[in-house]
């Protein structure tokens, strides 16, 4: 991604408007336009950086973040629409091929609409889904509330009155214009967008008064997703076609659904693994007990052996997530932390006095437990 500042690579100043950074980028795109610098790669790079400039300066609410918090504003986070490694050729000539039309450099190729009808796409629509451990745990259908836009009911997503679009008079349909000029570098064969029906190849005559010719209009819909088992907070599933509708029967965006995972009160997560700590009085340390831990679903008892030293982790197989891939199922890791006593009694003190000098009572490092490192390493193998 380019460091340098997108006004200076478009060599404008802050305040330009619309026009002089669309007119700055297209002087940059035909001087440094490879097909005019074959393998010169610092010109590709300077169309790369000049295209990017351009993609976020020419974006009323990019170049708002671009000037509030600089490169970081625009980068590769979500939602920003993506330059996590920079722009590639294709996407260039894709996003930005318009701007070379009406204007003598035409005729490259390589770009994702060459010849052909443009076909509109509905924007993608992001929304947040909380889930708990329960629900983490066995996956779950979620119903949400969504503004969203669809098809127009009155026209059927025509945008036309009747109902009925009628094939551009300009283009016959294509959705292009082919024009032969004389330019600098010979005759030259410019393919633009047709100016009758914007790449579309076909016109609405008569706009429908509901959605004013668009095709689509707002409306609340109740959307059912299914989550699977095992994700995670911030992951991203999308559900293909679920967003919002695109303008005179287009292609449906997609619907973009960020997991956001409550933390529970008890269980702790690492992965597909969970973690509780567990107290044990120290006298049920000594002697052996059992003890009640929760599981996502229920509860589980489990035997504490008479002798058992703090720190001690007992690891209930399969009682963990489930993997979002299916590949296995996590544990639960329980840390028995042998409580120590406090605020004792005259009577309580007498009788742990008597025991301070049995042999018993003293600690022996030699012992064959587990210490933490080993606890750890094993963990993490
Ligand atoms: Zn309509
Ligand atoms: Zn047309």
């Amino acid at each position: 991604m380019s460091k340098r500042d997108y006004y200076e690579i478009l060599g404008l100043s802050k305040g330009a408007g619309e026009e002089d950074i669309k007119k700055a980028y297209r002087k940059l795109a035909i001087k440094y336009h490879p097909d005019k610098n074959p393998d010169d790669k610092s010109a590709e790079e300077k169309f790369k950086e000049a295209a990017e400039a351009y993609e976020v300066l020419s974006s009323p609410e990019k170049r708002q973040r671009y000037d509030q918090f600089g490169h970081a504003g625009v980068g590769g986070a979500a939602g920003g629409g993506g330059f996590g490694g920079g722009m590639n050729m294709e996407d260039i000539f894709s996003q930005f091929g318009d701007i070379f039309g009406g204007g003598g450099f035409g005729g490259f190729g390589g770009g994702g609409r060459s010849g052909g009808r443009r076909v509109m796409r509905g924007s993608n629509l992001r929304v947040k889904v909380k889930m708990n451990l329960k629900e983490v745990a066995k996956g779950v259908e979620k119903k949400l509330k969504v503004n969203k836009f669809v098809s127009c009911h009155t026209c059927k997503g025509s945008g036309a009155k009747s109902g009925q679009l009628e094939v551009c008079r300009l283009c016959n349909g294509s959705g292009v214009q082919v024009r032969t000029q004389q330019t600098f570098l010979g005759a030259m064969q410019t393919q633009t967008t047709c100016s009758g029906c914007n790449g579309e190849g076909k016109t609405v005559k008569d706009k429908c008064k509901t959605c004013n010719g668009d095709g689509i209009v707002r409306e609340e819909e109740v959307i059912s997703i299914n989550i699977p088992a095992g994700v995670a907070e911030g992951m991203q599933l999308s559900v293909s076609g679920k967003g919002n509708a695109a303008p005179r029967g287009g292609i449906n965006g997609d619907l973009l659904v960020l997991i956001e995972e409550e933390e529970d009160p008890e269980l702790k997560r690492d992965g597909n693994n969970l973690f509780y700590d567990s107290y044990v009085n120290f006298v049920d340390a000594a002697l052996g007990t059992s003890i009640e831990v929760p599981l996502v679903e229920g509860k589980a008892k489990i035997k504490v052996e008479p002798g058992t030293q703090s720190g001690k982790v007992l690891r209930l197989k399969g009682k963990g997530l489930p993997d979002v891939n299916s590949y296995g199922t996590g544990d639960l890791l329980v840390n028995i932390n042998v409580w120590t006593p406090q605020n004792l009694s005259a009577e309580e003190k007498k009788t742990l006095e008597g025991l301070r000098d049995s042999k018993n009572f003293e600690p022996n490092p030699n012992r064959k437990e587990k210490g933490f490192f080993d606890r750890m390493k094993e963990y993490f193998e």
